[in-house]
């Protein structure tokens, strides 16, 4: 994905893994090879390998860049989380792909500004914090990290009812409570704007129902708008099949609506979808198909 252009203030892909294949029963537990066959064609191999009957699944940030601010969107696994066997494939992750990407677009951890995740699962808020001396501290630490309340605040409980359970997998103790600790955090309210103003700017806008807190993170600068939809939508087979059901949503049926709306919103438009899961390119437009919808990448 090249850098995209809203007025003064450009976006782009920092990835930590850049593909990684899921069985599509695990994302969507509902999903049957008749689904699968009906979608291959427009899906192609980019998104469907009908050989090995596997989804790709791509790990990244998005790094906007104001006139003066720079905002990191979702902070991907992250290294050395000891993670449970349900998500087995972000355990013990050693890699120096993520910060090599972002020092390839000219940062260092000490330039970011603000980081935002769209949520606190696990694999969006990772890189919040590092491994340094035994110790889970803040990987950016003149940001300031955003959170929504209500995230926060759902997060908390659990946390605070079930101290030995490891809350959204263990990440919540070792990716985001650190942060609090260090007094980089700041609640926020869900349609918190962090600079210019709501249609104009960089804002949140409440998108619940994947968890309780879950806010989307739209850019909006000379005349184009690009939404980053965190886990409202994994993988673009969603668009065509909306009755699929998404096995890791708080509230399956707010989380539909949620996503309904935003497919609609987005639909035929010029606002690019920035999912944080799809694979290279990622960006792309969402059009209308019948009664359905498909998803069509911006070339690289
Ligand atoms: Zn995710």
């Amino acid at each position: 994905m090249r850098p995209l252009q809203f007025g003064r203030t450009t976006v782009e892909r920092i990835v930590e893994v850049e593909t990684m294949w899921f069985d599509p029963e695990w994302l969507y537990p509902n999903m049957t090879n008749e689904v699968l066959a009906r979608n291959a064609d427009w899906l192609g191999p980019r998104l469907f390998d009908a050989t090995a009957r596997k989804i790709p699944l791509s790990f990244h940030s998005y790094l906007i860049r104001t006139p003066h601010l720079n905002i990191l969107v979702d902070t991907c696994n992250g290294n050395h989380k000891v993670r449970t066997p349900k998500v087995a494939w972000q355990d013990r992750l050693a890699s120096d792909a993520y910060l090599r990407n972002l020092a390839a677009a000219g940062l260092r951890p000490e330039d970011i500004h603000i980081v935002m995740c769209t949520h606190l699962h696990t694999d969006h808020v990772g890189w919040n914090t590092y491994l340094k001396d035994g110790r889970w501290v803040p990987t950016f630490p003149n940001a300031r990290y955003l959170m929504a309340r209500e995230e926060y605040e759902y997060f908390s409980r659990l946390f605070a009812t079930r101290p030995d359970y490891p809350v959204a997998h263990g990440s919540f103790e070792d990716s985001v409570l650190p942060v609090v600790q260090a007094g980089l955090h700041e609640l926020v309210d869900m349609h918190h704007v962090v600079e210019g103003h709501l249609d104009d700017g960089v804002w949140m806008e409440p998108a619940p129902g994947h968890t309780p807190g879950h806010v989307t993170i739209h850019v909006k600068g000379g005349g184009q708008e690009a939404i980053m939809s965190g886990d409202i939508i994994h993988h673009p087979i969603l668009l065509a099949e909306p009755g699929l059901q998404m096995y890791a949503d708080f509230d399956a049926e707010m989380g539909k609506r949620t996503r309904m709306r935003l497919i609609e919103r987005c639909a035929d438009t010029s606002t690019l979808l920035l999912s944080a899961h799809f694979p290279a390119p990622t960006a792309g437009h969402v059009c209308s198909c019948g009664d359905a919808f498909r998803f069509k990448f911006l070339s690289d």
